[in-house]
């Protein structure tokens, strides 16, 4: 950790919400309540991408969210956090769109050139481009070094041929950031020679495959990619590299976080409305010892990662590079994602066999919390993170 990061992390060592943020937070609670709740299970069910919420989101201009004020952002990435909590708490998949949309965003605010800035980031804080990520193939998920799409050099630009798998929003995007090695870094091992692509939609050799069929995130599509000789032009080549981008997404770790935050406060308000209104032994299930500690604990638990998401966002708000935030994003993620899945798994217990019931919106906070545990860099990635920082290496790939 460098020495400049210690003093923002010294001097950020709590939040406050300004007038700001607690208007986001407040219209977005609002909003996830009265348009977007009653959406929720039948997204989850049918599985078909939410056309309608998108276009919620667009209509409320939140896609700029923790981008500067050049693309309409708020500039805060503890607002982007309370809005993906609020919305989160309501419907996984509601909140999702808003993150698919600030992946691309987050890579080329970080390695666009000028021209792709310029030409790209627009329309992605409008709503009016949609865009999506792909490192992951079917040999190589969290090691990303071992990928095996190639691009060439050729005239004019390059071209690609390779397969990925699990693209999220790949077959809604216009454009694809694909990861792919290259120069003559690319035959040796470690990350180095990666390069991103943007590849557009509709170009010839580019195709998207049939969706993942997930127990999670299922209103948002995951797909497979082939790439068979795709030409992509020298001004598709993202200016700033792979490694670029890799390190601003440490700081966007805590985004993935308020994720798992607003699913665990959604559970909880499940759990809490179930057991009042539920009897047994001639009481309120709510009257019970056993269950009012599992709740105490549920509570604690999610206030405490709530706290930790918050001062990430607040760390990365204050200025701390990218690079230098990443065991503080990755405690975030790892803490608030695992703090997710052990609060839905109780909430499904509070219910009882009702918990296993479609009929029930607790069980798909059961489900989409398994997600939130692997996506963008599994949990154990992340704890391999934090042990470096705690051992005092390099962060490892
Ligand atoms: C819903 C969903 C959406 C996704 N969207 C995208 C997307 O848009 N773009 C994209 O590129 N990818 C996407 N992915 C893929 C995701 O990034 C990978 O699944 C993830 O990085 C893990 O890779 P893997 O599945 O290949 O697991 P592997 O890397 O094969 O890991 C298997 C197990 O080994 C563990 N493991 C691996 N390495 C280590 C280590 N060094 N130390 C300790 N444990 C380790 C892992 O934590 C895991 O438990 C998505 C996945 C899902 C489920």
């Amino acid at each position: 950790m460098k020495e400049g990061t210690k003093e923002v992390m010294k001097e950020v060592t709590s939040y406050a919400l300004n007038d700001d943020q607690r208007q986001i937070q407040d219209l977005v609670r609002r909003v996830a309540r009265e348009r977007v709740a009653a959406r929720a299970d039948e997204i989850d069910r049918s599985a078909e991408y939410p056309h309608d919420m998108f276009a919620l989101l667009k209509e409320l201009g939140l896609f700029s969210l923790p981008f500067p004020e050049q693309y309409g952002g708020a500039g805060s990435m503890l607002s982007a956090c309370l809005a993906l909590e609020e919305f989160g708490r309501v419907c996984y998949n509601t909140a999702y769109l808003l993150l698919v949309q600030w992946v691309p965003f987050g890579a080329i605010l970080a390695g666009g050139t000028e021209e792709q800035k310029a030409r790209l980031l627009p329309g992605l804080a409008s709503g009016d481009l949609r865009g999506a990520f792909s490192t992951t193939e079917a040999q190589s998920g969290s090691d990303v070094s071992g990928i095996r799409t190639r691009a060439v050099k050729v005239d004019g630009g390059y071209r690609i041929n390779g397969a990925k798998i699990w693209c999220t929003n790949s077959d809604i995007a216009d454009f694809v950031l694909v990861a792919a090695k290259y120069g003559d870094e690319a035959g040796k091992p470690g990350s180095s020679g990666i390069s991103l692509f943007i590849v557009e939609k509709g170009t010839p050799g580019f195709v998207v495959g049939r969706k993942e069929d997930k127990i999670g995130a299922r209103g948002v599509p995951s797909c497979p990619l082939f790439l068979d000789d795709v030409f992509v032009p020298d001004h598709n080549l993202l200016g700033g590299g792979f490694k670029v981008v890799m390190e601003a997404f440490n700081a966007s770790r805590p985004l993935i976080g308020a994720r798992g935050v607003g699913l665990a406060q959604g559970a909880i308000d499940h759990a809490v409305e179930y057991v009042k209104e539920r009897k047994a032994f001639g009481q309120q299930v709510s009257d019970f010892q056993g269950v009012r500690w599992m709740l105490a604990d549920m509570t604690i638990q999610t206030e405490a990662a709530r706290n930790l998401v918050y001062r990430a966002a607040a760390l990365v708000d204050a200025g701390a590079s990218p690079a230098e935030l990443a065991p503080m994003a990755a405690m975030a993620k790892c803490f608030a994602t695992d703090t997710a899945m052990k609060v839905a798994t109780d909430a499904v217990q509070l219910f009882g066999a009702a918990g296993i019931s479609a009929e029930y919106s607790i069980n798909r906070y059961f489900r989409d919390a398994k997600v939130l545990q692997i996506i963008e860099g599994t949990n154990q990635i992340q704890r391999n993170i934090i042990a470096n920082s705690v051992l005092g290496r390099q962060a490892r790939k």
